[in-house]
């Protein structure tokens, strides 16, 4: 009985009830001894060509109201007669047309549903976290204050120092809402990515030169192994690359041994770049390579430290290196040394 169409449906009915009333009228005939196959024909097919109209109008009747309610429902549209049923034809499978049309219009409902509740949770979650991130330095802020109003103001031996410091606060703050501002960009694309011939070699040397200070509070050695032996032309985003690579070598900075190194590497790869940041520091878990890009993720170890770092670092990068087409990856061994490695594009000679 599958993929009736209303017509069949129609044509089935009127045989079942042609055939009956046939059969009642030959047995009729039959008692009363007087049988004729002419007319016992007649009344087959007439009985066959009337119900066979009177169920097609009482199924298209039937039909055309179920499925205009079912249409109203799924496409939640104020449908008239005509647009309800102007798609259906009574030659077609009617029923399956719609069950199926009904079957994707709930796949269709559960998948706005889940990524309702992802976006509900993701925002519970980013709220949760940015208050989080925001508790500790209002506080030290605050805990600074009421000493200095309390009489350490008049204290030389600290006031100075706990203004000093609330200042720090203040600036993990403007550096969290920063972050946050590039992230929100980022993710809504206000932010374009504008794509030049970059010497990423030349970019790479100004991003060391900046953090030579931070490297040397450490001892920390940063070198750049240029395999390639030439100037290296990628296709980027220079500003967007600078903040890459600010992130990925301060992170190796913050998280590398006293006395350690960070060597920032050039593959040719084909049509792409490779370019590696490799540190010998810390090192980070498997358990956290998965999950280590999404915002205010750290590793057990890194929280620890309490870097003073916003913990949106990473997810920048990954969302600045994504909006080139690009990826971005990571090897790590605890207590060896970590790398990041990401590629661009070459840029045409
Ligand atoms: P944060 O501001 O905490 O540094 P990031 O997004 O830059 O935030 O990094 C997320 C976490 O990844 C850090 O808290 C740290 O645990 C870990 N991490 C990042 N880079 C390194 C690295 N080079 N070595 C070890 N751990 C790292």
């Amino acid at each position: 009985m599958k993929n009736l169409t209303p017509k069949g449906i129609a044509f089935r009915i009127s045989l079942f009830v042609a055939t009956s009333v046939t059969v009642i009228v030959f047995l009729a005939e039959f008692f009363s001894e007087s049988i004729h196959f002419l007319s016992l024909f007649l009344v087959f097919v007439s009985s066959l060509v009337i119900s066979y109209f009177g169920f097609l109008i009482a199924i298209e009747q039937f039909i055309y109201k179920k499925i205009k309610l079912i249409y109203r429902t799924i496409h939640n549209l104020k449908l008239n007669k005509d647009d309800a049923l102007s798609d259906f034809s009574l030659n077609k499978d009617i029923i399956s047309q719609v069950s199926q049309e009904v079957i994707d219009w709930d796949q269709k409902n559960k998948l706005e549903i889940e990524r309702l509740k992802d976006m509900e949770s993701y925002r519970r979650e980013f709220v949760g976290n940015v208050s989080h991130e925001l508790k500790t330095p209002i506080f030290n802020i605050q805990g600074y204050l009421l000493t200095l109003i309390e009489g350490g103001l008049y204290d030389e031996k600290i006031n100075m120092d706990y203004l000093a410091r609330a200042n720090k606060s203040v600036d993990r703050m403007i550096a969290l809402i920063e972050d946050l501002d590039i992230i929100s960009n980022l993710e809504s694309g206000v932010i374009e990515m504008h794509l030049k011939k970059v010497n990423i070699i030349d970019l790479t040397q100004d991003v060391l030169s900046s953090l030579e200070r931070k490297a040397q509070e450490k001892n920390i050695k940063l070198t750049i192994q240029n395999t390639l032996n030439k100037s290296v032309w990628v296709m980027a985003d220079a500003d967007k690359i600078n903040q890459v690579l600010v992130n990925l070598i301060v992170n190796s900075i913050k998280y590398g041994k006293d006395g350690g190194e960070t060597k920032i590497k050039f593959y040719d790869m084909d049509e792409n770049i490779l370019v590696e940041v490799a540190d010998n520091g810390q090192g980070i878990e498997e358990k956290h390579h998965k999950r280590l890009f999404e915002r205010f993720y750290r590793t057990d170890r890194g929280r620890a430290r309490d870097s003073g770092g916003t913990g949106l670092g990473l997810s920048i990068v990954k969302h600045i290196i994504e909006a080139h087409q690009q990826t971005i990856n990571l090897r790590s061994t605890v207590d060896v040394g970590s790398t990041f490695s990401f590629t661009l594009k070459k840029a045409k000679q």
